[in-house]
């Protein structure tokens, strides 16, 4: 039964970067868990390299889930904020229509003045409705519309597609990425915002729930061409894999077979950071969280995944951070 084999695991599920010897390891148990050191989370941002861009830009990615509450909108912020980081220039589109909220995540709220509706109306330039990130200049957002508000009739997938051109013509420049936080739910706004998208990523969280709705929306997606569709694992609890009361990654990757972009602990820094409206990734020291997102953003970059297999664990060495490897 396929319940019974989902909490049947009895291993710990160990995560290691696919090319793990070319990759800049960033965290290990031995750093995480000993004091002296003076550093102890490092960020990909030390090894000052970029990582390699693979595929045409602007790739075009909607960050999706199905189930609401599982993390899109904390996964577009952070590995957005990543992105331009690593030295992309990024336009993270807000296509959640009713329940904005990525400008506070990004602590942007004040400074959208205009959105994409008053764009195809003709009641602002496209460039009005851009918020340039004062943190990360090459970090731009762009909202469909006000909180709260009805989307007019005729707002649809074809309006956000001529918004992806009208951003790849800029006389600035196109963007290097273009990312789409998608609502939850299968209805018009999913589909409006999956339309200009080339490629996916999918947040799940390790729960029964968000997983059939995550498997749907895979459906979704490759009727609708979108081919490239990778995973994130978000919130999952070591602890709880062990004792058997939340499936492992592996589990969960063996249910939906996609590849696997990054798994990100369950962290209250990812609360906190939520409420400053401060992302996680610019934490200062960084966390383990953060840390999960600038890999996944990584690995997006560069057409990477990683891989989860079952390991046998050691008493007492593996914990938490065994997620990173090391
Ligand atoms: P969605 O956009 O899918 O509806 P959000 O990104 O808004 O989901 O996240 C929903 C809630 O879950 C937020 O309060 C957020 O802070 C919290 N959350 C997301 N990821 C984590 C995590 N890894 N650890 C702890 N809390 C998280
Ligand atoms: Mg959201």
């Amino acid at each position: 039964m396929a319940s019974l084999r989902l909490f049947s695991t009895n291993h710990q599920s160990l995560l290691l970067p696919s090319s793990l010897s070319q990759k800049p390891l960033i965290s290990s148990p031995r750093f995480v868990n000993n004091p002296s050191r003076r550093s102890p989370i490092r960020s990909v941002l030390q090894f000052n390299r970029k990582p390699e861009l693979a595929g045409e830009t602007p790739r075009i990615v909607v960050i999706t889930s199905g189930k609401g509450g599982v993390g899109k909108t904390t996964t577009t912020a952070n590995v957005g904020l990543s992105l331009a980081r690593y030295g992309f220039s990024v336009v993270a589109i807000d296509a959640d229509l009713g329940l904005r909220n990525l400008d506070l995540l990004l602590g942007l709220e004040n400074r959208v003045n205009y959105t994409c509706v008053e764009v195809i109306n003709g009641d602002c330039r496209l460039d009005q409705a851009l918020v340039r990130d004062k943190r990360w200049s090459n970090f731009e957002l762009l909202c469909i519309s006000k909180p709260r508000s009805k989307l007019p009739m005729g707002f649809g997938g074809k309006a956000l597609e001529w918004l992806v051109d009208a951003l790849k013509t800029r006389p600035e420049g196109s963007p290097d990425f273009i990312i789409i936080d998608c609502p939850a739910g299968i209805d018009a706004g999913f589909i409006t915002a999956i339309t200009p998208a080339n490629e996916a990523v999918l947040v799940t969280t390790p729960d029964i729930t968000a997983l059939r709705d995550a498997d749907r929306v895979t459906g979704l997606l490759e009727c609708d061409g979108i081919r490239d569709i990778k995973m994130i694992v978000n919130r999952v609890r070591t602890d709880m894999i062990k004792g058997e009361d939340m499936m492992s990654v592996l589990d969960v990757q063996e249910m939906l077979g996609l590849s696997l972009l990054g798994v990100i602990p369950e962290d209250s820094e990812v609360i906190r950071s939520t409420n400053r409206g401060f992302p996680l990734v610019l934490n200062k020291p960084p966390t383990l969280a953060g840390l999960a997102f600038e890999q996944a953003a990584w690995r997006l970059v560069e057409q990477d995944s990683m891989k989860a297999v079952m390991v046998e664990e050691e008493p007492k060495k593996r914990g938490l951070f065994s997620f990173f490897g090391g």
